[in-house]
């Protein structure tokens, strides 16, 4: 048999410790073949007996506003809760050629941190119209070597009441933005918010994506009209939203109800532990508290989680290298969670969990799935998580797109 790609002797995601390895075929971008010792001839990757996965999944990112953490003011004081009026004051400065630089940038170093999927938040407040939305339609066709990158266009600053803000989102819309988002945080109504939202995915049969339930009150959540919604229209398996902080300050009694809820509306919760972190707890000034929701609760309860990047160098989180196994590892450390079993659900959030949330049919290490694949020098999920581990190669769609070198210890002779 002919094949464009045959890796040997991968250790599979899903395999136990002693399961033995196997060698993937590929033939036009497709898995054909999963099997030991596979007949046939074509280009050979030796994955050593480590694991292959299929590729990492972002699933709530903002590519528009990465990288501009040099251009903004500095923060006047610790307590103050301003990152999103600072991101604003410089909104204005942005044009096609910059954010093109910048998403560019942050798109190569996902890739090379083995990310093959990414949802992106794209922003087209009336202060940045379509311009974002216009670049990140070019990235998407310019990386498809690379990466399957699908936009998400919200309105960041507030819709409702926003003169201009309601016909920019739906010209995208109109344009074939496949997922429309929300940010109700700085909507003077934010129940009305949530309500066009979902006028606008049945209008247009597109998925939904918010932020919501962040912060620490945990008074009049978010997410119970949401779900409600969900149920009404039957968009189960069609809702994500991002952040859900304000859950980690609930007693688990209320986590788990949380978890239960989401499960049976089919509405996915990403968590995003840089971002949370970094803004949480402003108002405490000592013992500060975390603010990042233990997902493998909510997941343990029925709810599908995801774990994502979010932000990178931007005054939401001033931080990043797109590295998403760091970040899972961030999320696991502060949520006290270890060992084979809970990092392997962390692994999950970061891949075949994401894969539910953008409603992906090819994924996945199986005949007839595309072949996005990455290549690691461990053995297990869970030690990619425990070990924030670098992938050593990925595949898009059966073309190698990246290689990593291992340093090597240079002994005295
Ligand atoms: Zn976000």
């Amino acid at each position: 048999m002919a094949l464009d790609l045959i890796i040997r002797n991968a250790r599979l995601s899903s395999a136990g410790p002693d399961n033995p390895a196997v060698d993937i075929g590929v033939r036009g971008g497709t898995i054909v073949a999963v099997e030991p010792n596979l007949a046939g001839d074509g280009p050979e990757h030796d994955a050593r007996g480590k694991l292959v996965s299929p590729g990492l999944i972002e699933s709530h990112f903002h590519l528009d506003k990465a990288m501009i953490i040099d251009r903004v003011p500095m923060q006047p004081d610790r307590m103050v809760r301003d990152h999103m009026k600072r991101t604003a004051s410089i909104k204005h400065t942005f044009t096609a050629e910059d954010i093109y630089a910048r998403a560019e940038a942050t798109i190569e170093q996902c890739v090379l941190h083995g990310v093959t999927h990414m949802r992106t938040q794209v922003e087209v407040d009336p202060n940045v119209g379509l311009l974002g939305f216009e670049v990140i339609e070019q990235l998407r066709k310019d990386y498809a070597w690379a990466i399957d990158i699908q936009p998400c266009v919200f309105l960041q600053e507030g819709w409702t009441d926003v003169p201009g803000a309601d016909e920019n989102l739906v010209h995208c819309l109109n344009r074939g933005a496949p997922v429309v988002g929300g940010g109700i945080r700085y909507d003077k109504d934010g129940p009305g918010q949530i309500r066009r939202v979902f006028e606008l995915a049945q209008h247009y049969d597109i998925d939904v994506d918010f932020h919501l339930d962040g912060g620490h009150d945990v008074k009049n959540p978010d997410y119970p009209q949401v779900c409600e919604i969900t149920d009404r229209i039957r968009w189960q398996g069609r809702v994500a939203f991002g952040h859900g902080s304000r859950f980690s300050c609930m007693p688990v009694k209320e986590q788990a109800a949380v978890g239960k809820r989401l499960g049976e509306s089919g509405v996915s919760l990403a968590v995003l532990p840089a971002t949370d972190l970094f803004n949480g707890g402003r108002h405490m000034e000592h013992s500060v508290m975390r603010g990042v929701t233990d997902a493998n609760t909510l997941i343990e309860h029925g709810a599908n989680c995801t774990i994502s990047t979010n932000n990178v160098l931007n005054p939401f989180t001033p931080y990043g290298d797109c590295s998403l196994t760091r970040i899972a590892n961030l999320y696991a450390n502060v949520v006290q969670r270890y060992g084979p079993k809970d990092l392997g659900v962390c692994f999950e959030m970061i891949t075949d969990r994401a894969a539910k949330v953008m409603r992906l049919g090819d994924y996945g290490i199986e005949v007839g799935k595309a072949a996005d694949l990455v290549v690691w020098n461990e053995e297990l999920p869970s030690d990619v998580i425990a070990k924030c581990a670098l992938p050593l190669a990925g595949f898009k769609r059966g073309r190698r797109i990246f290689l990593r070198e291992l340093p090597t210890l240079q002994r005295p002779r």
